[in-house]
């Protein structure tokens, strides 16, 4: 076969020889040229032997070059090569002048203006009558359009090869399983974690053993049927929760995702995630909720029946409180009678007696007074009637009624410097009653010869008064178990001063009560302070 004929292609150049009528041949030249011109086909003759290449105004447009206005010569093709394709075109030219061969290349030009162009260059080598490479004539044609549109083809096969490489690697990581399934309820094939996830083998997958209907639970068929429904009706992929029965008859609960093939609705893919560690996690997270709850319930009803207990109990320290202070002061009342010589003459010792009848009376009272005050606070049924109350006055209440028994016990007190015209806002009697029950803890606590004394602090909205006294103090572990009800640090100690252990509980409950608080510092054998912190009143506290 000639190579005119393999390469049907290119134009037959004319040869003067062939044609003897001149018209025609010039007929035959314009047409080749409008041909040429309108398929943007640029065409070159370059002479092998003297090396000198020529080419006409339609490569020149190829090159980026002004029509007929350039030096056309080889080195010149080459510089418009771009540098990155020049070795190869060179390359080659050198193989077609050196062997005769055809030339056929794709490469880049660059035009003047920078812009790269991809070009299709085809030459065909002729050969003297020795048979040796004479000279080379050929076509060439841009082709940056395709070339752009291959290269996005492969980008796009590329990018499709690393989403498949991905796919591939999920479904070959064990997290996934993965089946292909039919209508009919076959799984024709599976991956090793889906297998591995129901206790199957391959042996079992080949020998047709796996039927998803078969392997759905009877509890889970009509989830099944449902979701199968609607791939039908939709086409869309479907993805809900179901139970798989395993090769073991373990129950697995899974997530799947099914989806037909394309242009199919007998055949499709499945995913298929394992919701065990799920489940086990939702099971454990909704026993600790009812555990929770149940111990909820039972703080609930727990407190419901200690404050119905509190309640009964304050209810019963209030009646019999109550129900004690009528005979004691019955008995008060008559040894008064008897004291002042109604009932006839009182002897001297009689007198006496009557005078510790009155003590014991008076104490008794005062322990009773005690229990009903506090049952009353901690029912929560006592009043505060708040008032701006000047702690000049407040402290000129308290003082006269202590003043006795400190005189007899030959304590000092002391009464600092300050602010007297600060005010505190507080219920007067239940400050005074605070102040008292401080006030004598301290005498009670203090042994002769020592000194009691109280200092204020005012401050922007409180004030601190401030109860201190160089008695017995009070052990750092106990400091904070005094403010309980019935707490006394030593029974036999405080027994000559007969209290309950209320009175602190009361006054703290008291300073509370009126937006305040007392707290206490203590050293053993040194003394103790109680602070009474109260609001400033609104008037006096400071702008
Ligand atoms: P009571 O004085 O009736 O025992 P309180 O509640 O007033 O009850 O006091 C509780 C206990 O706190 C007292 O028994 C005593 O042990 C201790 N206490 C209170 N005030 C002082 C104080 N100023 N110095 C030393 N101990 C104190």
């Amino acid at each position: 076969m000639s190579r005119e004929d393999r390469t049907p292609q290119f134009p037959t150049p004319p040869s003067v020889e062939a044609s003897a009528d001149a018209h025609a041949l010039a007929e035959r030249e314009e047409r080749l040229r409008a041909a040429l011109y309108a398929s943007r086909t640029g065409t070159f003759r370059w002479d092998i032997r003297s090396n000198a290449l020529d080419w006409d105004e339609n490569l020149d447009r190829l090159f980026g070059l002004a029509p007929g206005l350039t030096v056309r010569s080889l080195a010149g093709f080459l510089a418009t090569v771009h540098p990155d394709d020049r070795a190869r075109v060179v390359a080659a030219c050198e193989r077609c002048a050196a062997t005769g061969a055809d030339f056929d290349e794709e490469f880049r030009v660059v035009w003047p203006d920078g812009s790269v162009h991809w070009l299709d260059d085809k030459g065909r080598t002729f050969h003297d009558e020795q048979g040796r490479p004479s000279y080379m004539t050929g076509a060439c044609v841009e082709i940056t359009d395709r070339k752009a549109a291959e290269e996005e083809r492969e980008r796009l096969l590329a990018a499709l090869g690393t989403s498949e490489a991905r796919l591939r690697r999920i479904l070959e990581s064990g997290i996934v399983g993965a089946f292909y399934w039919d209508i009919d309820g076959r799984i024709t094939d599976a991956n090793d974690a889906f297998l591995a996830l129901l206790g199957f083998t391959r042996d079992d997958l080949a020998a047709g053993r796996l039927d998803w209907r078969a392997l759905t639970p009877p509890a889970w068929r009509e989830t099944d049927r449902v979701a199968v429904a609607e791939l039908m009706a939709t086409g869309r992929h479907g993805e809900y929760e179901k139970e798989y029965l395993a090769k073991d008859g373990r129950r697995v609960p899974v997530l799947i995702v099914s989806a037909f093939f394309e242009n199919s609705r007998e055949h499709g893919v499945a995913l298929c995630l394992d919701q065990t560690a799920r489940r086990a996690a939702e099971e454990a997270l909704r026993l600790r909720e009812a555990q929770l709850r149940e111990a909820l319930d039972a703080a609930h009803a727990a407190r419901a029946e200690a404050e119905t207990a509190n309640a009964a109990k304050n209810t019963f320290l209030a009646t019999m409180s109550h129900e004690l202070r009528t005979p004691l002061n019955a008995i008060g009342g008559y040894a008064e009678l008897i004291e002042m010589g109604i009932r006839g003459p009182v002897t001297a010792a009689q007198r006496e007696d009557l005078a510790r009848i009155r003590r014991s009376q008076q104490h008794l009272l005062g322990l009773i007074n005690d229990v009903l005050n506090f049952a009353k606070l901690d029912a929560g049924v006592v009043r505060f009637d708040l008032a701006e109350v000047a702690i000049a006055e407040a402290l000129a209440a308290a003082e006269p009624m202590v003043a006795p028994q400190m005189a007899a016990k030959g304590l000092r007190f002391a009464l600092p410097a300050w602010d007297d015209t600060a005010a505190v806002r507080a219920d007067p009697e239940k400050l005074r009653q605070v102040l008292l029950n401080l006030l004598g803890n301290a005498i009670k606590f203090t042994d002769r010869g020592g000194e009691i004394s109280i200092a204020c602090d005012v401050g922007p909205t409180m004030v601190q008064l401030a109860v201190r006294d160089t008695g017995i103090g009070i052990p750092a572990e106990r400091l904070q178990s005094i403010f309980e009800p019935f707490v006394q640090v030593d029974r036999r100690l405080s027994r000559p001063n007969e209290g309950v252990g209320l009175g602190l509980a009361i006054s703290r409950e008291l300073a509370r009560g009126m937006g305040g608080e007392l707290t206490a510092t203590s050293t053993e054998g040194v003394g103790s302070t109680f602070v009474l912190t109260l609001p400033r009143a609104a008037a006096t506290a400071a702008a």
